[in-house]
């Protein structure tokens, strides 16, 4: 049987005005890290934001490397992040030779518990030893509650960087995504809502930080006409070039939000009446971009596993992914301490054993988005319906 053709996860989704801006930059000839895309970019992210500064990078990750980087991580130093990530939330504490503390999630938002937070934070003070910072993930675009996080932060005196890659364009009472702790970071990799092919952003209020992140970005080359150096600096910056797709993606953000708001409203309506199957819940006053519809199958109601549903979606030439796997249960993080949403309660687990994420892109068409529904109601329709159906 010939293969249908292949639905990706979240391929990128060009809106035609890139090459708008990357003709500017090839006659003006900045082919540079430096110009006046990069300019743009910056300052119309902080526009859509609402924020007094935005830096851009070539890495998300390269972003909160700096984050740290200014709240003075270094060797030896603690930093607590979100268990339930992608790897590179956590990386870069490595990078800084730090030691992670991974915080479980709770179940209205996926995304850090704050009564772990707050175990964590009550151990480490008596422990004589509290983090420098606290990286909180805002996952597929669902905002953590970040009310209650911010004041347990304020409370312990920690700052917290919101690693926003998946929520760019989402809302927590209103305001945007990334803009309510010290320093929020987004990504622009080719996966995520908007993209540069690869990319990542720094925001904040704080501005003398933010000139100190570019700094350190351009190898630490202290103001002097020779070349001269009096700290680590790193080549991190985005190239003129990316920065033009980055100016047009963004011309499109608030639609592409709204269309993947809609792809996820077509699989709640589809799905959500199957037994066993719930999908991540949006917090009261939140708005998630729903970057990734995710979804979680209990496969004792269901009778079939949520690897098998993989398996067979894969088979059918669907990409279905499962959930992150959390940090606390990589190999690479096996001797970080970790606290759970209550003791003897690890959500993350549970998210992870039974998470799926579906096919979300915003160029996918209706067909092929039937194509994903149809296959999965074929797959979690129990046995005994399909006899009865029969007989
Ligand atoms: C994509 C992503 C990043 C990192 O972004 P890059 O631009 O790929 O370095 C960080 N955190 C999360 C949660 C992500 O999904």
């Amino acid at each position: 049987m010939q293969k249908e053709e292949r639905i990706f996860l979240s391929p990128p989704h060009m809106s035609g005005n890139e090459q708008f801006y990357i003709k500017e930059a090839f006659r003006s000839n900045w082919i540079a890290p430096l110009g006046s895309n990069v300019d743009g970019f910056e300052r119309e992210l902080a526009h859509y934001n609402g924020v007094k500064q935005v830096e851009v990078f070539n890495s998300g990750t390269a972003a909160i490397h700096l984050a740290l980087r200014l709240l003075d991580v270094r060797s030896g130093d603690t930093v607590f992040c979100s268990s339930l990530t992608f790897v590179a939330s956590v990386n870069p504490i490595l990078y800084q030779g730090g030691t992670p503390v991974l915080i479980d999630s709770e179940a209205d938002t996926w995304n850090m518990s704050p009564q772990a937070l707050v175990r964590a934070l009550e151990d480490a003070q008596k422990q004589g030893k509290l983090p420098k910072a606290i990286i909180v993930v805002h996952l597929y675009g669902q905002s953590a509650q970040m009310d209650e996080l911010l004041a347990i932060g304020d409370a312990y005196g920690i700052p917290i960087v919101e690693d926003a890659a998946e929520s760019l364009g989402s809302t927590y009472k209103g305001r945007k995504s990334g803009t309510l702790g010290k320093f929020g970071i987004f990504s622009f990799n080719g996966n995520k809502i908007i993209t540069t092919s690869g990319g990542g952003a720094l925001l904040s209020n704080d501005e003398k930080a933010l000139d100190k992140a570019t700094f350190i970005a351009t190898q630490a080359r202290d103001p002097a006409t020779h070349y001269q150096h009096s700290e680590i600096g790193y080549n991190y910056r985005m190239s003129n070039i990316l920065s033009g797709i980055g100016r047009a993606q963004l011309e499109v953000l608030d639609l592409r939000v709204a269309q993947r708001r809609a792809v996820f409203t077509t699989y709640d309506e589809a799905l959500r009446n199957i037994p066993g199957v719930a999908f991540q819940p949006e917090l009261a006053g939140t708005k998630s971009n729903r970057w990734l519809t995710a979804l979680t199958v209990d496969p004792e109601q269901t009778e079939i596993t949520p690897q098998e549903i993989i398996e067979h979606m894969t088979e059918a030439n669907i990409e279905v992914r499962p959930v992150w796997k959390p940090m606390h249960l990589q190999p690479l993080f096996e001797d970080v301490p970790y606290y759970p949403h209550e003791v003897g309660n690890s959500v993350s687990d549970q998210l992870f054993e039974q998470g799926i994420c579906l096919p979300s892109g915003t160029n996918m068409s209706d067909a092929d988005q039937q194509r994903v529904i149809k296959r999965f109601k074929e797959l979690l329709t129990p046995k005994k319906l399909v006899l009865n159906g029969t007989l």
